[in-house]
């Protein structure tokens, strides 16, 4: 194996990056030690990964706790922060501004906005599967397939937020995630 603790971590990783899984140039590759070392961290491979130096610098001395609320956070969307420090979350900002929509959003975040969009309709949710895909294929400004919003229905069958019973459609949306 390589004797440099980055080399062998860029080998484990396959040269991405930890965190966003981006290839990481050698320029802005860092060793982050997960349990930081002025925490008590060991020094050995087990405790360190290779990531983006932004987010080695932005996560710094955090406690393990903090870093892994800081990931969470980011809903599986991770993106290291740009050089100015500032972590974007894409659910957020798409979230915050449907109209921007872009044809390539995850569906996570597809997901995410059609529960953000129905908790606004309150009680005059889409009643039916029929309506419920024109009302989801309206909140994409129509860019969706057919293939695509029926399988975010699916999607949102499966993850239990929608229920559906013949052509029927019930709700049972989770909380507002902060
Ligand atoms: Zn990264």
């Amino acid at each position: 194996m390589p004797p440099n603790p980055l080399d062998r971590l860029m080998f484990a990783q396959g040269g991405l990056c930890f965190f966003c899984h981006k290839p990481l140039l050698p320029a802005e590759a860092s060793v982050e030690h997960l349990v930081a070392l002025g925490n008590g961290g060991p020094k050995h491979d087990g405790n360190c990964v290779a990531c983006c130096k932004t987010i080695n610098a932005l996560l710094g001395s955090m406690s393990l706790k903090e870093k892994i609320r800081l990931v969470l956070n980011q809903k599986g969307q991770f993106k290291c922060p740009n050089e100015t420090g500032v972590l974007k979350s894409t659910v957020a900002n798409a979230v915050a501004r449907p109209s921007s929509v872009q044809a390539s959003v995850s569906t996570t975040e597809q997901v995410n906005l059609i529960v953000h969009d129905l908790r606004k309709r309150a009680s005059a949710k889409p009643r039916t599967v029929k309506t419920l895909t024109s009302t989801i294929s309206a909140l994409f400004q129509r860019k969706l397939s057919e293939q695509n919003v029926l399988s975010l229905i699916e999607r949102l069958r499966t993850q239990g937020v929608i229920v559906v019973s013949g052509t029927k459609v019930s709700y049972e949306l989770p909380n507002e995630v902060a």
